[in-house]
């Protein structure tokens, strides 16, 4: 072993969470708080932020106070410390007076080292007073982006949480969150009062998703094609409207997948029952409105389909984001129609306030360009959030600050060169020639109807319809063309006019190359009419915890295990993920631990759950291997 496990912070990392290293960003935000310091941590989801706290907790003295908005997260965080040997209880508006005096005895014997409490909470005089008598070690403030009016999920109970600092002037504050744009960060740092925090913002890139994005032609079809590929897996297949999620869920079930409907139309109880069924692998499939999501901490959720266009960046990141937390590969695809934007477009109308219109309007535009742009697609997500993509190992974190910038990632459609491209140098040259010879000065909609040829009053008072480039795209429709236009304001042979308001794309440095036939252009084929592109799909295969990567023994031995975690998880009742990641299981497959020290080295397997699944999982592995001897 190195000479780091004589260090309290890997000692306790490697025993109680059975991991070998930190994640980026992790030692430090601990060693942080250790010093006694206020935080603010922008962690992306599966960054692992509850270790940041769960960690410290243990080395310090009294009880971490967890504040967190969902109960379900909670209950998830209880169980899944407890099942580490933490020692954790959690008070919410479920908690019956009996378990409530349960937690106030351990909390009174000094036993406890995680409290989960929901927001309102603080505003219960009772349980300041427990609070103001009990050794606190410090206060961990989850998805803190709730205490900012700015952020998009507001609650008004986390303003309160800024009483903290005055009512526990010597606890340390660490405040988390996975989505934070400088306002909210800024925002949320004044309303909890943090103290000269030490503050982190990690990348936001998820290096185990692989992300592809296609035209939505025949979308059972397409589906299908791809749940091949994620045979077996769990996952959610996202659409706009209610109607779409029953006639996905109908189609799916017909063609013989376990897969339930969510959408904001169902009973409570039935919401509840689907969700609930879908954490225990019950359902793997979940067809949902964008209602679905918020309070799943399902860890091994292995795709994420977006059947429509997300209505904006935000979203399908927040959406995606749900892939992969345990890190494993997962795979993350968008099928998109042309009219999807029209529809949200229709909506924007339905907005009072010009400017909040005007702003979902824009958000809206950067979707469309993200979905249809030219290029790697986690170099384009990243540059949208403000950040350049490096890639980094994910297992050191020196590299981070050292990686160099990178233009593609490997883990995209369009990286692993399965989006299919078309040369179109001679049309590149006459939209941008029908730039020029307009002066430079319209709209990619007026430029289309040079193109096509079609006579609007405009462009005949302007006498453009006797411009030699007038119709010569005839042959094409003005869809093609604005696409075009896009397309060639993506690879930088446009740019735009400064003004957004107006979009008027001008023919550029690089443009002119291409006039003058000295460069060539390919653009990602779009289909047309009743043209019909075929995607072909490609996993991940790069991380070496895909189960992809296991020989076909391996494979089966996985399968094995997987189906023991479900026997022990039932009889259990918690959900699978609880008992081991997807993640400890392929290191269970490839290491076939025989021994206690041997199970210790598989990734998430510390003492606790060496002492309760150890035997069970290793008699497993050994009747697996004597089965197929
Ligand atoms: P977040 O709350 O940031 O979305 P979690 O805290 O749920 O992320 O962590 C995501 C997953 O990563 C969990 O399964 C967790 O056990 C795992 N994890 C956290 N830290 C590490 C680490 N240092 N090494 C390996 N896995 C880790
Ligand atoms: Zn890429």
């Amino acid at each position: 072993m190195s000479t780091e496990s004589a260090d309290p912070l890997y000692q306790t990392l490697a025993d109680v969470f059975g991991y070998r290293s930190f994640r980026p960003h992790q030692e430090s935000i601990i060693r942080a708080i250790l010093e006694g310091r206020d935080v603010f941590a922008v962690m992306p989801t599966g960054g692992g932020k509850s270790l940041c706290y769960q960690l410290p907790a243990l080395l310090m003295d009294g009880v971490c106070v967890v504040v967190s908005p969902l109960l379900s997260l909670m209950k998830d965080q209880v169980d899944a410390a407890q099942k580490n040997g933490i020692s954790a209880a959690t008070l919410n508006s479920t908690t019956t007076a009996d378990e409530w005096r349960a937690v106030m005895e351990e909390l009174d014997r000094g036993r406890l080292k995680l409290l989960y409490v929901s927001p309102e909470r603080f505003g219960a005089e009772r349980f300041r007073e427990t609070l103001q008598r009990t050794k606190l070690s410090f206060f961990a403030i989850d998805e803190a982006h709730c205490v900012s009016q700015w952020g998009h999920n507001f609650r008004a109970d986390y303003l309160q949480l800024g009483e903290i600092v005055d009512l526990f002037p010597h606890c340390p504050v660490a405040a988390f969150t996975a989505t934070a744009t400088d306002l909210v960060a800024k925002d949320v740092k004044g309303s909890l009062k943090l103290r000269d925090p030490f503050c982190l913002v990690a990348s936001f890139d998820r290096p185990n998703l692989f992300y592809q994005i296609s035209y939505r032609e025949d979308f059972p079809r397409q589906l299908v094609s791809f749940l091949k590929e994620v045979e077996g897996e769990s996952g959610i297949v996202y659409r706009a409207t209610r109607k779409k999620v029953e006639e996905t869920t109908e189609f799916l079930k017909r063609a013989g997948y376990k897969a339930a409907a969510y959408h904001a139309g169902l009973s409570d109880e039935e919401r509840a029952r689907v969700q609930d069924s879908f954490s225990k692998d019950e359902t793997p499939i979940i067809v949902a409105t964008i209602a679905f999501g918020m309070g799943i901490d399902k860890s091994n959720v292995r795709f994420v389909v977006h059947g429509d266009l997300p209505k904006d960046i935000e979203s399908y990141y927040q959406e995606t984001g749900r892939a992969g937390r345990d890190g494993a590969s997962a795979r993350c695809a968008l099928f998109f129609g042309y009219q999807d934007a029209a529809i949200y477009r229709s909506f924007l109308d339905q907005y009072e306030d010009e400017e909040a219109r005007r702003a979902a309007e824009t958000r809206l535009n950067e979707m469309v360009r993200f979905a249809e742009a030219d290029g790697c697609r986690r170099v384009n997500l990243l540059k949208y959030f403000g950040e350049t993509y490096r890639p980094i190992d994910v297992t050191s974190e020196e590299s981070e600050r050292e990686a160099r910038p990178a233009t593609r990632c490997g883990a995209c459609d369009f990286c692993v060169g399965t989006t299919p491209r078309v040369d179109a140098t001679i049309d590149a040259q006459k939209a941008l020639s029908a730039m020029q010879r307009t002066g430079n000065r319209f709209g990619a909609g007026y430029i289309a109807d040079v193109l096509t040829g079609t006579r609007t009053d405009r462009i005949v008072s302007l006498g453009h319809d006797h411009l030699p480039t007038f119709g010569v795209g005839a042959d094409r429709t003005k869809q093609y063309w604005r696409y075009l236009i896009q397309a060639l304001l993506v690879q930088g042979l446009a740019t735009l006019d400064a003004d957004p308001r107006f979009p008027v794309p001008q023919v550029s440095e690089l443009g002119w190359e291409v006039l003058r036939g000295k460069r060539s252009v390919t653009i990602v084929k779009r289909p047309e009419g009743k043209e019909k592109s075929k995607t072909r799909f490609i996993r991940a295969s790069s991380d070496p915890y895909s189960k992809e990567n296991l020989s076909p023994r391996d494979r089966a031995l996985f399968e094995a295990l997987r189906l023991k975690r479900m026997e022990i998880a039932r009889a259990e009742n918690v959900p699978p993920y609880i008992v081991f990641s997807d993640k400890s299981l392929v290191d269970m497959a490839c290491l076939k631990p025989r021994t206690d020290e041997d199970f210790l080295l598989v990734s998430g397997v510390g003492r606790t759950k060496l002492r309760s699944y150890g035997s069970e999982f290793m008699e497993a592995i050994e009747e697996f291997l004597e089965s197929r001897q």
